[in-house]
């Protein structure tokens, strides 16, 4: 083969595609002309000398690192003779939709240009290349090309304008190219909005080591910085954020620094190191310098390493370590825009470093660890957003809306899942409104007109209501737990029957009651609940989700009857009965307190049972600790029961509360009872999906929802399917809590309009 067409697709723009293509070229002496289409990349090839092979073959293997080849053809060409190879116009298209890179972490190039001082770009905290820089972060519209992100307002400079126009420039079309001359600029300022004269990195650091917390404008918000290593300086960070004991993520200089306060797997190495750099759960070491109210009552650290020139500038000199947690009071969005910031942080911060690059979208920090050698996505955001889940199947154009606790939503196009960014809890009205912008952008970057839109059934969800309000296109109501299978389901490319172990907090069921322990037959369309756990009452609705210890007595009661309040053990000495006695009577008259089947109650009872927490300051937060003393030696469990002839089946926990009571007054230490208690969850679903395969034949185990997140329960469980001999399913692509839901909203959203056509 002398001549051939290259068609190559994915994102393959704006990611220095071009001059790559053209320096291959040179290389191979290959003679032609690459030009971007609406598909991708189009080459045209040629070469006398046998080159033309190896010039192919090179291509997915020297790709730049933000490029994500999808398909490469190759068509033979007779050839004719072409005498140079040239970077040609692009070709206008009808049908404008590209994908579009994430942000990505400052390259190896760009670094080193960094740190050289005979470098015009030396110490320029807003340096960027084709392959790294802010990009979804900026883009205000498409097509994506400087005048229409956030960079418009700064002009290039003749060198800036030079490299950009150069094909063989690494800069070549970079949308961000920038230097000091013509570029961004870091303002200091006091929480006054008075400016700090001097150099601003230099200031920032002094003011760092000092103990004060500054708030730092980063890629896709603030951040609230502070030495990792001053307990002081974490401690007031804490209480100004009204943050008692939620874990603050922090940013290490290096690996190697890392590496002095966590135990790194290589796989979690990568992960670290990678271009998205998401902050990575990892085990802590028991002796470390970082301060220890940084995640009290953790025995991990969230940690992630420098991604833009500025954190680089920041942990090079005397700070090795910094808090770098999102710059917000409580649950409310991200900062992200400058007088904003310094309205809404300066109770928090004493000063703050501004930059006048705007961001356009939010974009919080990721949120990753490993499970069994690959990420497990907690929170998929800044760095993975807006790159797609890619389906086996074209979907119809879908807008699904997610959930309400970690609300994202989710867009379809063709084979494309678009899962936006991480919105946050929707319980306020500025959170509502980041959601409906969202929207908004996402459907004009990727021209999608939603045919139907998908959402959860929860009646009081704002999420829900956004979709109710929209006029004149199919609404479709999706099952929480159903959507949580099917989005587990589709990353990992499987359809037809399977058995989805949905375990949770709260999601609305069929029946009206909140369901959370669920065993479900699924397919991408229709599902049907085989098991659950046994319903109690949540006294008092969501205050029994903020005190575990509600739940806790309802299991007692359940358990035990009018002997619970007896019962010698710590809990009922804490106990405010007269409180419990006006929540009992609420029980018996059916006031506030519906009825659920909830996983995650019934790790909050377990939790405050065991006189770990009765009231918590964050989700999860109850299950979170139960799990971090669990002794995982321990392989006895406690008995329990399956009440195999109802359908659907029902769970009986009455034996268990009981077999942890009285270990409780033996004096058996809480970790061993963690550990049994972790076991018999784990045998509990076995056994149940066991029973489920005999009878309806699915050999086929989804597990999903946001009890999953417990990454030792996630073993137990998926180590005695596996031996039992089940095909275990897990995610790897998008969160198993709430955050991925739209996912799966989406999907079926997609087959129900589809039956209905
Ligand atoms: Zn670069
Ligand atoms: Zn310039």
């Amino acid at each position: 083969m002398k001549r051939a067409e290259i068609d190559i697709t994915g994102i393959v723009q704006g990611v220095g595609f071009r001059p790559f293509i053209y320096n291959l070229a040179k290389t191979h002496s290959i003679r032609g002309w690459v030009l971007n289409n609406e598909k991708g990349v189009l080459i045209d090839a040629e070469s006398e000398d046998g080159n033309l092979g190896c010039f192919i073959q090179d291509i997915p293997i020297l790709a730049p690192a933000l490029a994500r080849i999808e398909s490469l053809q190759v068509v033979p060409l007779e050839p004719i003779g072409h005498t140079s190879f040239e970077i040609r116009k692009s070709e206008e298209a009808s049908d404008k939709f590209v994908l579009i890179s994430p942000d990505a972490a400052t390259c190896d190039q760009c670094l080193s240009e960094l740190f050289s001082p005979e470098n015009f770009r030396y110490h320029y905290p807003f340096i960027n290349c084709t392959l790294c820089g802010p990009r979804f972060t900026i883009i205000k519209d498409i097509p994506y090309d400087r005048y229409k992100t956030t960079m418009a307002p700064f002009a290039m400079c003749q060198i800036c304008q030079r490299e950009y126009e150069d094909p063989a420039n690494r800069r070549f079309h970079a949308q961000p190219n920038a230097c000091p001359s013509c570029g961004p600029s870091l303002q200091l300022k006091d929480r006054e909005g008075k400016e700090i004269q001097g150099d601003p990195i230099e200031k920032t650091l002094y003011l760092l080591k000092k103990g004060f917390i500054v708030a730092i404008k980063g890629l896709g918000g603030f951040h609230l910085a502070c030495d990792a290593e001053n307990n002081e300086a974490v401690s007031s960070l804490r209480s100004r954020k009204f943050r008692e004991d939620k874990p603050f993520a922090v940013m290490c200089r290096d690996i190697v620094e890392v590496e002095q306060h966590c135990e790194v797997s290589d796989e979690e190495k990568k992960l670290l190191l990678g271009v998205e750099r998401p902050i990575v759960i990892l085990k802590r070491r028991k002796v470390s310098t970082i301060a220890h109210a940084i995640a009290p009552y953790q025995d991990t650290l969230g940690v992630m390493l420098p991604y833009s020139p500025l954190h680089h500038l920041l942990l090079k000199g005397p700070l090795k370590t910094l808090v770098m947690t999102s710059g917000n009071i409580s649950d409310e969005p991200i900062a992200y825009k400058n007088e904003e910031a310094l309205k809404r942080l300066s109770n928090i911060a004493d000063y703050f470093l501004f930059h006048n690059r705007e961001i356009h979208m939010r974009g919080d920090d990721s949120v990753t660890r490993i499970f069994e050698a690959k990420p497990y996505i907690l929170r998929r955001s800044r760095g993975y957003i807006p790159f797609p889940i890619k389906l086996s199947f074209p979907l119809e154009m879908i807008l699904a809306c997610g959930g309400e606790l970690k609300n994202t939503f989710c867009l379809t196009r063709g084979q494309y899942a678009f899962l936006s960014h991480h919105i946050g809890d929707l319980e306020n009205l500025e959170t509502v409104a980041s959601f409906e912008k969202g929207i908004e952008h996402f459907k004009r970057l990727f021209y999608i007109e939603p045919k139907a839109v998908a959402y959860d059934l929860h009646p009081d969800y704002l999420s829900t209501k956004y979709a109710l309000s929209i006029q004149h296109i199919p609404k479709i109501g999706v099952q929480h737990h159903h959507a949580h299978i099917v989005s587990a389901m589709v990353e990992n490319g499987i359809g037809g029957n399977v058995i989805g172990v949905a375990l949770d907090g709260t999601g609305f069921g069929l029946d009206g009651t909140i369901w959370g322990g669920e065993f479900i037959k699924a397919d991408l369309r229709d599902f049907d609940r085989l098991a659950h756990l046994k319903k109690i009452p949540l006294p008092g609705g969501s205050m029994a989700i903020k005190e575990p210890w509600r739940m806790a007595m309802v299991y007692l009661s359940d358990a035990f009857g009018n002997k619970a309040n007896r019962l010698r053990i710590d809990l009922t000495r804490r106990i405010d009965f007269e409180k419990w006695g006006i929540l009992r009577k609420a029980i018996e008259k059916k006031i506030n307190t519906p009825w659920t089947s909830s996983m995650g109650r019934l790790f909050d009872a377990i939790s405050s049972l065991l006189s770990i927490r009765d009231e918590v300051h964050y989700e999860g937060q109850a299950a979170i600790e139960l799990e971090m003393i669990a002794n995982h030696e321990v392989k006895e469990n406690y008995p329990f029961h399956i009440q195999k002839d109802e359908r659907p089946m029902v769970i009986h926990l009455t034996e268990m509360i009981r077999g942890i009571v009285h270990d409780l007054m033996e004096g058996m230490s809480s970790s061993i009872i963690s550990g049994k208690f972790h076991r018999t969850i784990a045998c509990l679903i076995i056994e149940t999906c066991e029973t489920i395969r005999s009878n309806e034949r699915l050999n086929r185990v989804v597990l999903s929802g946001g009890v999953f997140q417990n990454i030792f329960l996630l073993s137990l469980v998926t180590e005695g399917l596996r031996r039992s001999g089940f095909e275990v399913y897990t995610h790897h692509l998008v969160p198993p809590n709430d955050g991925g839901i739209s996912l799966g909203q989406a999907v079926i959203g997609h087959t129900r309009l589809m039956q209905c056509a």
